[in-house]
């Protein structure tokens, strides 16, 4: 096959990235990346603009919130034998039925792309260009999950069994993609689903939940709830007729979920911190944009973001890099998503605790190369920052942070980069940047982590391209790439054929 048949980021005939003319329907028979709006069409900026004037004063999603407020026990468990109930028929509907309304989804989420980057602005500080691409990847997720519906059936001779019932808890940092995605996979793979979306992003949540169900998933196979009490959450997890729950969130909630049931059926995707190595042979300033993208991208509040860059060698030991790393940072533009310019928006509260101590305090050995700075009076607006000498085993070079701080190592070797990047507990992205392919090879055959990026920035996973999902203790239970082949396998039952013999 030519390199052109291979590369489905290409928009086919029916797609289009101008906003401004109506979006044709996607085609259901294959699947295809849905394009990102290109901010070089000025019909784009001119529907970018608009929303922004939206953003502030938006309640969007406000009456989903208080419509799904579940404040006891008896309610929650009469959602949950609603969604029981209606489960049964959603289940029977078979693959291809299913698929039907997951690609009507694709299309709904498709035509509510303003609004979805209207909420996720105004509710979490998302900037557009950071939520289009989100927005995108839940069209993704819709399209691509209702192909494998359809492949489910029966594989060598055992029959997939549906789970009943799913719990998604999503987290506020994707609130749009990582809610879409769980919610439509256990869809898909003809569960029902109860879904609680992160008290920070709720209004989100409910959003992208409404839009499913105006695609044709029922409301009671679909249930989303507000917990008002923690309470209700223990109780929703520990319920006995949950049979698999679906969590993206730190590795402390999977502990303290498992904790609440001790068979719980979990597939959890959990914490990163995440390194980018520079060596010697890299093309440096491609390396320097893909460092700050990654560390810097929605104020470094992504499970997949860049924490820490090792540098090898004479990189280490050079300005240059240091020089252009730093350069490329301090020219970000940090502000609100409502100023057109924001490269950089705030994080989703004012920087406490771990955060705060890795924003404003240095270890021994430590230096800032880039102070970073508190913005204005939210205590959520910060400038980047860049701390040079971080030690191999110190605090910073171990910890997640979640927030727009980068870290700066210096290896000899790249075989000691990769054992910094080893020594830490967590394995879900890990970038290299290197023109060597015996250090492409080595770093491939050696390096901890479930997703890797050769030559490219370590966030923005692609549905199909490239599957997400980490080892170590980025994840906890059984779980599978999201946006894979296998991710629907593991989220029911397979009932091996009576034997003939
Ligand atoms: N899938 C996202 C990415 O590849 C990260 C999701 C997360 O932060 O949990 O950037």
């Amino acid at each position: 096959a030519s390199l052109a048949a291979l590369d489905t980021s290409v928009p086919g005939p029916n797609r289009t990235q101008d906003r401004s003319a109506p979006a044709a329907p996607a085609a259901t028979d294959a699947f295809a990346n849905t394009p990102d709006t290109d901010p070089a069409l000025p019909a784009n900026r001119a529907w970018g603009k608009e929303i922004l004037a939206r953003i502030p004063g938006s309640e969007l999603g406000n009456d989903l919130v208080a419509a799904s407020r579940v404040s006891g026990l008896d309610q929650l468990n009469g959602i949950v034998d609603a969604a029981l109930e209606a489960g049964r028929a959603w289940g029977a509907m078979g693959g291809a039925g299913r698929a039907a309304v997951l690609h009507r989804a694709g299309e709904v989420l498709e035509s509510r792309r303003a609004e979805l980057l209207e909420v996720m602005a105004a509710e979490t500080g998302k900037t557009l260009d950071q939520g289009d691409p989100e927005v995108s990847e839940a069209i993704d997720f819709a399209h691509y999950y209702a192909e494998r519906a359809k492949d489910l059936e029966t594989v060598d001779g055992a029959t997939f069994v549906p789970a009943k019932l799913t719990v998604v808890t999503p987290p506020w940092n994707f609130p749009v993609a990582i809610p879409a995605g769980s919610t439509l996979a256990a869809l898909a793979a003809g569960s029902a689903v109860v879904i609680k979306p992160a008290t920070q992003a709720r209004r989100s949540g409910s959003v992208m939940v409404q839009a499913l169900w105006d695609a044709g998933v029922p409301r009671e196979v679909l249930a989303l709830v507000q917990l008002e009490e923690r309470e209700l959450g223990r109780a929703l997890i520990s319920h006995p007729a949950v049979n698999r729950v679906i969590l993206t969130g730190g590795y402390e909630t999977a502990e303290l979920f498992r904790s609440f049931r001790t068979d719980l059926p979990l597939l959890a995707e959990t914490s990163g911190k995440n390194a980018i190595i520079v060596t010697p042979s890299a093309d440096l300033d491609l390396a320097a944009k893909d460092v700050v993208q990654s560390a810097f991208g929605h104020a470094g509040q992504k499970c997949s973001a860049a924490s820490l860059v090792v540098m090898v060698g004479s990189v280490a030991k050079s300005a240059r890099f240091h020089n252009q790393l730093l350069d490329a940072a301090r020219s970000m533009f940090v502000g609100y998503p409502e100023t057109a310019t924001s490269q950089m928006g705030p994080i989703i509260e004012p920087a406490a605790g771990k955060l705060r101590k890795a924003l404003t305090t240095l270890d021994d050995g430590e230096s800032w190369a880039l102070e970073p700075r508190q913005l204005d009076a939210t205590g959520r607006l910060w400038s980047p920052g860049v701390r040079t000498g971080v030690a191999d085993g110190s605090e910073f070079h171990l910890t997640e942070y979640f927030g727009p701080v980068l870290g700066v190592m210096a290896a000899e070797t790249l075989e000691d980069a990769i054992a910094m990047v080893n020594k830490i507990d967590y394995g879900l992205t890990s970038g290299l940047h290197s023109l060597d392919p015996a250090e492409i090879g080595l770093w491939l055959d050696t390096v901890q982590a479930g997703n890797l990026y050769v030559n490219r920035g370590i966030t923005g996973a692609i549905v199909q391209r490239q599957p997400f999902g980490g080892w170590k203790k980025s994840a906890v239970g059984a779980g599978t790439k999201a946006g894979g082949p296998n991710y629907l396998v593991g989220l029911g039952n397979w009932v091996p054929a009576p034997s003939t013999a």
